[in-house]
């Protein structure tokens, strides 16, 4: 018989101390589980990101790891964000399949047996896709749509509905670390990986406890990311535009000369402002989306530590 494969389910923790001690629970019950049905190994763990918490969210997984030695704890120096965190703990736990996943359990625990199977049947990169979004707030649901659909039409290639909730395998996870681009945007990296991959569908719950560590600015934050780490698209833009606007004020120049020779009336203040403010506004623009990618530039030019780790509990 084949060698059950050894487990590693990822959980970054940024202040989770009120949803942690429950989802800790649950995901030790599912792991239990999973080797009673002989479908990991015996030697598969929980491992703990802590994300720089500013509450007792590292009490909880030292005291869970002293008691537990399959619960693994990893500290870092201080808070990196979701992604680094995730990055964290893949890159520093030896596994031979790995499943991340967000400490508020909003997404269904019960579907990582069926990421294993599939994993048992040759897949190596498992997405987990939401079916509904009913429990998202209107707002949250709809600029999250609105999302996909600008990450579409700017050509990056992304699984609809799916956030970090998946099944990579040991070989996946080093070929991801290949990339060695900091400006982290999982979700668009892990399909460029490449290997068998399949969706596998849960409904997304309620956040049990606690509140959602991405507030709007964050959420628009990470979108930019996406986009300018990912797409040349809004370069190309201002290109076209920039083409577009000079053919109109050409037009507009041979308007304006015709009225001089032809009419005595001087050219009206009102389409003088509108064109100054149009272009001022277009200018300002289109510098600030080249400052995006300037941006994005700057961060992987310094070539930074993605993450620090303070300490880990083995
Ligand atoms: N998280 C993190 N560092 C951060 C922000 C969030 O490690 O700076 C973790 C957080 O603890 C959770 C996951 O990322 O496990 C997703 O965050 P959250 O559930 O608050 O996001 P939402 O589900 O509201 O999008
Ligand atoms: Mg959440």
């Amino acid at each position: 018989m084949k060698k059950t494969a050894e487990l590693a389910i990822i959980v970054p923790c940024y202040n989770e101390e009120d949803v942690l001690p429950q989802s800790m629970s649950v995901l030790e019950k599912l792991r239990a589980e999973l080797i009673k049905e002989n479908l990991i190994a015996e030697t598969s763990k929980l491992v703990f990101v802590n994300d720089g918490s500013k509450d007792k969210t590292w009490d909880i997984i030292e005291k869970a790891h002293q008691k537990k030695p399959f619960i693994r704890g990893i500290c870092l120096s201080r808070n990196f964000g979701h992604q680094e965190a995730l990055l964290a703990g893949l890159y520093n736990t030896p596994a031979d399949i790995y499943v991340t996943i967000d400490a508020d359990l909003q997404d269904d625990p019960k579907v990582i047996k069926e990421m294993v199977k599939r994993y048992n049947e040759g897949y190596e990169v498992i997405y987990g896709v939401r079916n509904r979004r009913d429990t998202d707030t209107w707002f949250k649901k709809h600029t999250a749509l609105l999302f996909y659909k600008i990450m579409k039409l700017l050509g990056v290639e992304l699984v609809a509905n799916h956030a970090d909730f998946r099944l990579l395998s040991r070989r996946a996870v080093d070929t991801m670390s290949t990339f060695k681009e900091k400006n982290l945007f999982l979700r668009a990296i892990v399909p460029l990986v490449g290997y068998k991959s399949c969706n596998v569908y849960y409904d997304r719950k309620k956040r049990e406890a606690g509140v959602s560590k991405y507030p709007l600015k964050k959420m628009i934050l990470f979108a930019l990311k996406g986009i300018s780490s990912f797409s040349a698209v809004p370069l190309h833009l201002i290109t076209l535009s920039g083409a577009l606007i000079s053919l109109l004020s050409f037009f507009l120049m041979i308007w304006t000369i015709y009225g001089y020779f032809t009419t005595s009336t001087i050219v009206g203040w009102a389409s003088l402002m509108t064109a100054v403010t149009f272009f001022s506004g277009i200018t300002i623009l289109f510098m600030g989306i080249i400052g995006e990618y300037i941006a994005s530039i700057f961060i992987e030019v310094k070539n930074r530590p993605t993450y620090i780790i303070d300490k880990i509990l083995d």
